[in-house]
């Protein structure tokens, strides 16, 4: 059974709804959908709990009624028939009660998990019960039964397999499973939640969990693109990527995947195909295990970017001197990026300010420090295997003309990492697409 998820601009609107349901059934076999919250909602529900933090009731309930609203319309334009209309707008009706209920009580990070669970709550409501409407066999399975993490906060994959199988031989025979992305319970059983755009993991979790054929992810841009769309001119869909070149580029920046949810759909050995709704016949990309030799194939940028560079003559002929940087990071729960050393001296990155003042101060013990702010790691990706010659002169050669402070590779085979200025990303971007790939 393949995973198909649709991200919040898929189901964004009642149209788009209806578009999703017709290519979830076009070919009648059977299929677990996952659905995120309608685009804006997981925003405003966030705006909803700020309000309540800042104990202003009258802000929450003003901007719930407004939503009511929106959704109200929507129900208006989904269905067909009285029987849905009604059916629908009394669940929605439960539903923003339920929301205007929490401007009455204390109000915490739980209750907040639990306000922000409902976007994908209504989504998935709304879509099953227009399903149903078109007559489809249809079945709504709430994910929180059965996704769940552990006590790191890490999906605990076991479960969620065995539970999200047991459900499935529980209710044999419907066309359609929908469940809810984002949304999970903790350890403690309390609701929760995968994090910001993790829908996409709840698909690549369930896809390995059941051992899926394909994990499909569709947003609305047709694939990955060799480069940041937003910023470069002429970029293109790339076709296919080996799970780690798609972990890479989701991790350095390209906006489309969730960083983490590759590695499930890897250690399951499930294919992941990224597709746009708005364009349903092209053909995306493909992420899977084949490695395409010599292949340069994408470029992508992380802004915000901190380096610091730590020079101390103690590091020269020393040894343990990487080591007490490193654990000053860690006592901070700051995890580094890039990493490149001389024999007098190490730079590193991070993109976590929170601790930054502190892990200076710690790191003066060592040696002299300076700090670069508003810098920029470019990462090349493909099979730039070491024995691969002429990659490393390519990409350099490309940014013959920018400043570059630090140079990453060999670290993996699949990456190369330039950190340049942010001022000079959309150069530095460019210049990749025009050595790389449009030449
Ligand atoms: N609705 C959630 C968010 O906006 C999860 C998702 O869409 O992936 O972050
Ligand atoms: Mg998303």
């Amino acid at each position: 059974m393949i995973v198909m998820k649709f991200g919040g601009t898929s189901v964004g609107s009642a149209q788009r709804m209806k578009d999703v349901c017709r290519l979830i059934t076009a070919d009648g076999k059977a299929k677990m959908v996952v659905l995120s919250a309608m685009s804006g909602t997981t925003n405003t529900l966030v705006e909803i709990s700020d309000y309540l933090y800042k104990k202003n009731p009258e802000g929450a309930n003003n901007i719930i009624n407004q939503l009511e609203q929106k959704y109200r319309n929507h129900v208006d334009e989904l269905y067909a028939t009285e029987e849905y209309k009604q059916k629908t707008l009394s669940f929605l009706k439960e539903e923003f009660d339920y929301l205007r209920s929490f401007t009455k009580i204390l109000f915490t990070s739980f209750e907040e998990k639990m306000i922000l669970a409902q976007g994908e709550i209504i989504s998935t409501n709304m879509v099953t019960n227009y399903l149903k409407e078109c007559g489809v066999k249809t079945i709504l399975f709430s994910a929180l039964d059965f996704m769940r993490t552990d006590k790191n906060a890490e999906p605990d994959f076991n479960y969620i397999k065995e539970k999200v199988n047991e459900q499935l031989s529980a209710n044999p025979g419907y066309e359609i499973y929908i469940t809810q992305g984002f949304i999970c319970r903790n350890a403690y059983g309390e609701i929760d939640n995968l994090l910001r755009g993790g829908s996409d993991y709840t698909a690549c979790l369930i896809g390995a969990a059941l051992k899926s054929e394909e994990i499909q992810i569709w947003t609305d841009i047709d694939g990955m693109h060799n480069n940041d769309p937003r910023v470069v001119e002429h970029t293109e869909p790339v076709r296919q990527l080996h799970f780690e070149e798609a972990a890479e580029l989701a991790y350095f920046g390209a906006k489309i995947l969730h960083p983490t949810c590759i590695q499930p759909a890897k250690f399951a050995g499930v294919p992941v195909r990224l597709l746009n709704t708005m364009d349903p016949s092209a053909p995306g990309t493909i992420i899977n295990n084949e490695i395409q030799h010599g292949k340069i194939k994408a470029v992508a940028a992380k802004d915000n970017i901190v380096s610091i560079q730590i020079q101390s003559s103690r590091m020269l002929l020393a040894y343990g001197f990487l080591r007490k940087v490193f654990e000053i990071f860690e006592s901070y729960k700051t995890s580094i990026d890039m990493v490149s050393t001389s024999e007098v001296g190490v730079s590193v990155t991070i993109d976590n300010k929170s601790y930054l003042k502190d892990i200076i101060a710690d790191l003066m013990k060592y040696g002299t420090v300076t700090v670069n702010e508003n810098m920029c790691i470019i990462c090349v990706v493909g099979d730039l295997a070491w024995e691969n010659v002429g990659f490393e002169s390519l990409t350099a050669q490309a940014l013959k003309d920018i400043p570059v402070q630090m140079i990453s590779y060999g670290g993996s085979n699949h990456n190369i990492s330039f950190l340049v200025k942010m001022e000079d990303k959309k150069r530095a971007l460019q210049a990749f697409s025009d050595t790389l790939f449009n030449s």
